[in-house]
């Protein structure tokens, strides 16, 4: 990618066909997107191709303007306005603060259905719950696999929640695609580039978490390829990185939060229960994560943690889901969020 192309007010489709047709012939792709007055053209592709071009000599053409950082359709330069998804008619980013939250796995279609409605009563929004999980040790629970995604898809039916399930593997995209509103990248596979490509390539929202070892940066980069191959529909996530301290499971990233917002037009997300690894640490970092900004959070709910298959010990029951919620609730108002 190179520049962005800055049509003049009122400039014809005419105009703009032919900026776009000059970008293609260079061998690269153009991005268009319609703001409110003017359109912006993208050229995604090879910089030194794109230099060469006189975009100024073009008739339409207002302005070009370099993007000086290293990602260039995710960031707040090319787009100045916060995106804004739409999953079945619940908003994600801009002034809206989502409530995703659900099971770590998928267990049975009971345990999922009980956790469904615990989250419905509470007041979220979208359902959580992984297949296809994605284990430190091969030898712990791996999920359902498509049998989960059924059972995804049944309680979805039943309580009317959306449904955000990992893709680990490029091979089953389509598959997982079929079933959930929202795609997530797991934080193992935010580098999985030919994953991001091909996640890239579908009409579905993506949820794509920070890799516990990767900076911001390379964050913006890992969302760039999915948004370069066309999907521009994609909630980054803040759960937690490595570092020194021991106490917790990982350490929230909380500046991450203003940070991504700063560089980003995308949506950020928190998820506290991965962060932290101990459900008493859940409501605070839930609260922190709405105070610092975040456009929602991820939390993780099992109705009978002692016998969850997966992170017991981080999810919260039925009760502590719907107290967390009450506060959730009131400072998010007291924030002026929707
Ligand atoms: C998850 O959300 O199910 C998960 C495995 O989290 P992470 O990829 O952040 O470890
Ligand atoms: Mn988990």
């Amino acid at each position: 990618m190179s520049d962005m192309v800055v049509m003049k007010k009122g400039a014809t489709e005419e105009e703009i066909e032919r900026v776009v047709k000059k970008i293609e012939e260079a061998g690269c792709r153009a991005d268009i997107s319609r703001g409110k007055y003017k359109t912006v053209i993208g050229a995604i592709g090879d910089r030194e191709k794109v230099e060469t071009i006189p975009f100024e000599a073009f008739p339409g053409v207002e302005t070009i303007v370099a993007i000086s950082t290293p990602y260039k359709l995710v960031s707040r330069e090319y787009q100045p306005e916060d995106t804004v998804i739409n999953v079945n008619g619940i908003q994600i980013g801009g002034n809206n603060f989502t409530i995703i939250a659900g099971p770590c796995s998928v267990e049975t279609k009971e345990q999922l259905l009980e956790t469904a409605k615990i989250v419905k009563a509470a007041g979220g929004a979208i359902l959580r719950g992984g297949a296809f999980k994605p284990r430190t040790s091969p030898y712990s629970f791996q999920g359902l696999g498509e049998a989960g995604l059924k059972f995804l898809a049944e309680v979805k039916d039943a309580t009317g929640l959306p449904i955000v399930t990992e893709v680990m593997d490029i091979r089953d995209v389509n598959l997982v695609a079929k079933f959930a509103d929202i795609l997530q990248i797991g934080a193992r596979n935010m580098q999985n580039f030919q994953l991001l490509t091909e996640v890239g390539k579908i009409k579905k929202p993506v949820l794509l978490k920070r890799s516990f070892g990767c900076t911001v940066e390379e964050l913006l980069m890992a969302a760039e390829y999915i948004s370069k191959e066309g999907n521009k529909e994609i909630i980054l996530c803040e759960r937690g990185i490595r570092t020194f301290e021991p106490s917790a499971r990982n350490t929230l990233d909380i500046s991450a939060i203003p940070i991504v917002r700063l560089k980003s037009h995308l949506p950020i997300i928190v998820d506290p229960s991965h962060a932290s690894g101990k459900r008493e640490l859940v409501e605070p970092l839930s609260l922190a994560a709405l105070a610092a900004g975040a456009h929602g959070v991820m939390i993780e709910v099992h109705p009978h943690p002692e016998e969850a298959l997966c992170d017991g010990s981080q999810s919260l029951t039925a009760n502590s889901f719907s107290q967390t919620m009450a506060k959730i609730q009131a400072l998010a108002k007291a924030l002026g969020k929707k």
